[in-house]
Parts: C-alpha cells; sequence; structure tokens
C-alpha cells in the first residue's frame, strides 16, 4: 500500500523555499474544503496527517510528506477560500501555478474535487496551468457517500466526458473517505506513474 505511513517531511510557504527537487513528486490539490486533508489521511490510513479544518486564513503551506517508496507526496495549499483578501489569494495562486508548472519532479497530480460540485472555475485553472507539462492529472471526485450510486455515477461519466474534451492525460475515479472506498484505485493508478 503506496500511501501508508507516510511521514511529514517539511512545511514550505514560497517557491523560495522549496527543497531540492530530487526523487518522484505526487501532488494533491483541491478547492479548500473539497476533502483533500480527509483523502490524505484516509489514503495514508493515518486519522490526521494532513490537518483536517475549515478555518480559512490560516498561512497556506505546501506540506511534504515521504512515502516508504521513496517518492514524496505533496500537499498543496487549498485554493478558493471566498473570506481572504484578493490579495493574499493572488500570492497563494502564484504559489500553485509555479509549483505546478515548473516542479521538474513533480510527475503527477492528483485533484481533488467534491462529487457534487466538480469542475469549479479554479479547478479549471488547476487543469490548465499543468495538463500543458504533459503529466498526468487524476481526479478524485470525493464525498461520493453523499450522492446515491446513480448520481456518483453521473458526476464520474459527465467528469470524464468533460476531461476527454479538453484532451492531455486525465483519470477519474469516485472516492469516499468517510466510507474508504477508491483507495486501491488511486493507489493503482500513482504506482502506475512512479513505474511501481
Ligand atoms: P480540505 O479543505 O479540502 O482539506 O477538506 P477537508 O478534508 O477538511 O474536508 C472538508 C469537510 O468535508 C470536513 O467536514 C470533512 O469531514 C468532510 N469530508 C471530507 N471528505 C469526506 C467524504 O468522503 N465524505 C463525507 N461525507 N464528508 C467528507
Amino acid at each position: 500500500s503506496l500511501f501508508r505511513n507516510a511521514t511529514f517531511e517539511i512545511s514550505v510557504a514560497q517557491s523560495a523555499a522549496l527543497p531540492p527537487a530530487q526523487g518522484a513528486e505526487i501532488a494533491f490539490a483541491g478547492r479548500s474544503n473539497a476533502g483533500k486533508s480527509s483523502a490524505i489521511n484516509t489514503l495514508a490510513g493515518h486519522t490526521r496527517l494532513a490537518y483536517v479544518s475549515k478555518t480559512p486564513g490560516r498561512t497556506q503551506l505546501i506540506n511534504f510528506f515521504r512515502l516508504n517508496c521513496g517518492a514524496a507526496l505533496v500537499d498543496l495549499p487549498g485554493y478558493g477560500y471566498a473570506q481572504v483578501p484578493e490579495k493574499v489569494r493572488r500570492q497563494w495562486a502564484g504559489l500553485l501555478e509555479d509549483y505546478l508548472r515548473r516542479r521538474e519532479s513533480l510527475i503527477g497530480l492528483v485533484l481533488i474535487m467534491d462529487a457534487r460540485h466538480p469542475l469549479t472555475t479554479l479547478d479549471h485553472a488547476m487543469i490548465g496551468w499543468f495538463a500543458p507539462t504533459g503529466k498526468p492529472i487524476h481526479v478524485l471526485l470525493t464525498k461520493s457517500d453523499k450522492l446515491s450510486r446513480n448520481e456518483a455515477n453521473k458526476s464520474l461519466f459527465a467528469v470524464r466526458k468533460a476531461l476527454a474534451e479538453l484532451g492531455g492525460r486525465v483519470t477519474v475515479q469516485l472516492f469516499s473517505s468517510l466510507k474508504k472506498t477508491g483507495v486501491e484505485e488511486c493507489e493503482a493508478v500513482v504506482a502506475g506513474w512512479l513505474g511501481l
């Protein structure tokens, strides 16, 4: 199990403070409150590895976790907080854009979306920054437990269709941190990126 026993390594607040680009990095991004921290904790089998909080306005950090295989899981700042000043939001967006576009050690992006509200304008911005790198994106449609099976599948197919139309290397799956469903599917995709 790829993400089990991940350990916290370092937090950085700006691009200039990023550790040297060594080894493979897998980034996790998502709109604030989409369920990113919960998904990371579920994948890692750890209740509080990534801090689950709905409090906006904290310093936004890029958190690095080391996986057993030697690769890094990189938890990117949640985006889209409504209550944060425009200037701060722009700084966060700049940090994300820099990292997604330029980080050489980054090999793939796991993008977390709420299955009930996928593909927001900001999700499209993230895809727009990252897809041109030619690296793969895997979308986790989380909180799928809040939908009926039929609604969840509708969301899955709609997001797949919308992203297929954009081209690029994009895969999409359902996930639930509450029910712990979708863990193996996500592990298999990321293991494939790592050549494991
Ligand atoms: P983040 O801001 O993207 O890191 O989101 P969090 O992981 O903090 O989750 C935001 C809220 O959604 C919290 O109240 C979580 O308990 C809830 N949540 C996250 N994932 C799930 C899920 O899979 N199912 C359900 N029902 N709730 C979830």
